[in-house]
């Protein structure tokens, strides 16, 4: 347990800045963040899918308790799977919205969510610093004793034009279709939409952001201590390691099969050392037992189970028991047959559980020792469970292999780290017309490599790796760069979601501007969404070629002014017709991957925050200092740093702090990000 983790729960109606504002605050202070509307909305897609009339509560009920509903709690990466598939961007459309306070309405759909939130919470502040909660009865009744519960509201006006601007659509209509969804969540009999007797009300109406988290952050001054000594963080913080990334993104690999196929042997043989017993007598692993597993650079989680079989007796009903439980909790089920056996009617059946618990499956014939083997193992085609892997645990023979094929057959929307297979991701933007795909080939030129085919799509290619300066990189979408992509309604909300993705799949995003126009709302958007997803930047300037030399310089100071709080990003003036400048483009790209590569000594850095908080003291608020004590930087992509602080900061410190630190160290092209860690009073402690 850890006695300092915070629960923040965040309530609202439609629109009010609750996403923004939770995830700001939890960005701030390293926290999880847990989205509940889109669990309900998830919830929303899945009866749409099944075709449910919303008003039959029996099988919405039904539903509800036999979906697998997944959702990351990494405010910098947000993503939602139901069954498997990923549906970040679907539960957005208007089809969900309009049905979502009808499904939310049903009693045993609250129920399971309710309860799959508190676990969320629970694991929050057990396993990392606690999390931002947000919804409509988070407060209410979900977290009733939050440590601190905040009311978001903001004017209709306000929200119907902060929605329309972010879906860039008619604001009359989005109006008129918010205030029928808060009228729907507020009048329902469980848990409306109402602000609890202890929730801080926070207007937003006349806030920007940094204003609307600052105020959020405020609220912490009555729940924390101060901390007076450097000395004080050892002993109050103890070792410091590193802030985990999400409570579930990191996907479980189960590994399954009949007793004594070579499970054992095999995990050992995945986690290259020889730490799980491994026994000839049948079972010796008993529970499941689970592993950090890391392959070219994708964590999972290995869960090795005891044998499977069918009418198991005794201790080894047990076993399989667990093992069933593993197959509900895998992302991929690892299916390890014997294949100087061959197929028997248990292994039949555990690919049947696999499939019904929806579970990706990948089979692995064990103990092909000799050639002879192999022949024996082409018959376990016939469990219909795909190609048949072959390897020997026993003598590692294609155990490397087999790493590469269990991490490509992990969900794609699990494999949370992009650039998996060592090759950097490129996400090239910008308007229609702006000459994104002119830019792309001249870039890639006849350097065009390999076309990669979207797996199970004969259609579009996605994505294409090319050659650029000696190195290979791997260009996001390309599909929706070279295309115009047309949608018959709903045009521009399609745009930015495809947008959104291929920048969450990319390292390093490329905005491309045209200098002919001013810079535009949806260039900006661009910019921002990049920086809140932690990717590397740079902003290519086009048709730079026929400008004269006087708006040359208007334009610099006009890009100046425009992009005041993001100087730190690279700039580059190109012509992508006449070619001039590109040649500067790969450079650009290394340089500002490796600034969002980069990692500081703790020790160097501390010696720059001394001398930061000597010359420059934080502003008194309510008559306290606050002040950073310690800093260490606990991850990079984007860099990451955590700072020790008696009382939390003002956003506008921090921006201050980021400035200097991007002026001592080399963070040009690079978001950097910043979490506070504060002392909880002892009193508030549960
Ligand atoms: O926040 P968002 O607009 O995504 O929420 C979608 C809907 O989910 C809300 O209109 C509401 O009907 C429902 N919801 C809820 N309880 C929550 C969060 C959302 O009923 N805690």
């Amino acid at each position: 347990m850890n006695d300092d983790a915070l629960v923040i729960a965040i309530d609202g109606p439609s629109s009010s800045g609750k996403s923004s504002v939770a995830k700001g605050v939890a960005r701030s202070l390293g926290l999880q963040y847990l989205d509940t509307g889109a669990l309900y909305r998830a919830m929303t897609w899945l009866v749409l899918r099944a075709g449910l009339e919303i008003a039959d509560e029996v099988e919405i009920g039904k539903l509800a308790r036999n979906s697998k509903i997944a959702i990351s709690t990494n405010p910098d990466q947000t993503w939602i799977s139901a069954d498997g598939i990923d549906i970040t961007n679907t539960i957005r459309s208007a089809e969900v919205t309009d049905a979502v306070s009808q499904v939310s309405a049903v009693p045993l759909v609250r129920e399971i969510l309710v309860e799959l939130q508190r676990k969320y919470a629970k694991l929050a502040t057990e396993q990392v610093g606690g999390i931002v909660v947000e919804g409509r009865d988070i407060a209410t009744v979900v977290l009733p004793k939050a440590d601190i519960k905040v009311f978001l509201t903001a004017s209709p006006v306000a929200r119907a034009t902060r929605r329309g601007l972010e879906l860039d659509v008619d604001i009359a209509e989005v109006s008129k279709a918010l205030e029928q969804r808060d009228l729907l969540d507020s009048t329902r009999a469980i848990s409306p939409l109402r602000q609890d007797p202890d929730s801080t009300l926070i207007d937003t109406t006349n806030l920007d952001l940094r204003q609307s988290v600052d105020a959020v952050l405020s609220l912490l001054d009555e729940l924390t201590v101060d901390i007076q000594a450097d000395a004080d963080i050892d002993s109050e913080w103890g070792d410091f390691l590193d802030i985990p990334v999400d409570l579930v993104s990191k996907p479980v690999v189960a590994i399954l099969g009949r007793p004594n196929v070579g499970k054992s042997t095999l995990v050992n043989r995945i986690l290259g050392h020889r730490s799980a017993v491994v026994e000839d007598q049948p079972g010796v692993t008993r529970d499941r037992v689970s592993y950090q597993a890391e392959w070219n650079g994708l964590d999972f989680t290995i869960l090795d189970t005891g044998g499977w079989e069918q009418d198991a007796k005794g201790m080894y009903q047990q076993v399989a028991q667990q093992a069933e439980i593993a197959i509900k909790e895998a992302d991929l089920g690892v299916l390890v047959v014997d294949s100087t056996i061959g197929a028997t009617e248990d292994d039949q059946r555990i690919v049947q559980m696999l499939r019904a618990a929806k579970v990706p499956i990948l089979l692995v014939a064990n103990k092909v020792d000799t050639q002879v083997f192999e022949s024996d193992a082409a018959s376990l085609w016939s469990l219909g469970a795909g190609e048949p892997h072959l390897v020997s645990a026993l003598h590692g023979r294609g155990a490397g292999d087999l790493l590469d094929v269990i991490v490509k057959s992990i969900p794609k929307e699990l494999r949370t780290k992009p650039g998996l297979l060592g090759t950097r991701a490129v996400a090239l933007l910008g308007r229609p017309n702006v000459g994104k795909s002119s830019l792309l080939n001249r870039l890639v030129g006849s350097n065009r490599a390999v076309v990669n085919e979207k797996a199970g799509t004969t259609v579009d290619p996605i994505d294409e790796s090319v050659e650029l300066d000696g190195s290979s990189w791997l260009f996001i979408d390309t599909a929706g760069i070279r295309k115009k992509f047309r949608q018959d309604s709903g045009h521009e909300y399609y745009a930015i979601l495809r947008t959104k993705s291929a920048i969450e799949r990319s390292e390093v995003v490329v905005v491309l501007i045209d200098v002919t126009e001013p810079l535009s709302d949806q260039d900006r958007r661009v910019i921002n969404l990049a920086e809140e997803t932690g990717r590397a930047l740079i902003l290519c300037f086009n048709k730079w070629d026929i400008l004269d030399e006087d708006r040359r310089f208007d334009l610099e100071r006009e890009i100046d002014k425009d992009l005041q709080q993001q100087r730190w990003i690279p700039r580059l003036n190109i012509s992508a017709t006449t070619g001039r400048g590109v040649e500067k483009i790969p450079s650009s790209l290394r340089k500002v991957l490796a600034n969002w590569d980069r990692r500081i000594a703790t020790s160097e850095l501390n010696r720059f925050i001394t001398d930061f908080v000597q010359a420059n003291p934080h502003p008194l608020r309510g008559g306290r200092q606050a002040k950073i004590l310690f800093a260490t930087q606990v991850s990079s992509q984007p860099p990451t740093f955590a700072l020790f602080v008696s009382r939390v900061l003002d956003e506008a410190y921090l921006r201050f702090l980021e400035r200097r630190l991007r002026e001592t160290f080399e963070f040009e092209g690079t978001p950097i990000r910043f979490r506070q860690k504060i002392k909880k009073r002892e009193s508030t402690l549960k």
